[in-house]
């Protein structure tokens, strides 16, 4: 009982253990692996990285003369790395020891928007290539 008293008390003047999220972020441990980099100007559009994602936090889109654009989700992400593994241009993709940002409206992105692009403009992509090639 006395003990129990004693711990109480220390508890009452104590820091608490907890923070106030999202005002305030607990620090990552060390070698956290976190949110993913992407340096477009390092890309080869391989997509390979939208391959190997577990989750389907890469997507690319399309655009009618065959150029990609990388799409990322950092609150679909779960932080595996495979995507940088598997990138062969290295220092494309890195992978920091931050998280995401807490998620707001404005950070959210339209993800099924993304995909549903990403689907659709492949097809009209591939579509167009097979009537060129058709044509030649
Ligand atoms: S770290 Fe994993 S889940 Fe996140 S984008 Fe890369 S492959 Fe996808
Ligand atoms: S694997 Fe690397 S080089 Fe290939 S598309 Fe993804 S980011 Fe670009």
């Amino acid at each position: 009982m006395r003990k129990m008293v004693v711990q109480t008390i220390k508890n009452l003047f104590s820091k608490p253990v907890t923070v106030k999220y999202p005002q305030e972020l607990s620090p990552p441990p060390p070698n956290y692996r976190g949110v993913i980099v992407y340096k477009e100007e390092l890309c080869i559009f391989c997509t390979k990285c939208e391959l190997v994602c577990p989750p389907g936090a890469i997507r690319f889109t399309y655009s009618e003369d065959g150029s990609k654009k990388f799409h990322y989700n950092p609150y679909l992400c779960i932080y595996c790395g495979e995507c940088v593994r598997a990138c062969p241009k290295e220092g494309c993709l890195t992978q920091v020891e931050e998280t995401a940002p807490p998620a707001t409206e404005s950070t959210i992105p339209d993800w099924n928007g993304v995909e549903r692009e990403a689907v659709e403009s492949k097809k009209a992509w591939l579509a167009a290539r097979q009537k060129r090639a058709k044509k030649s």
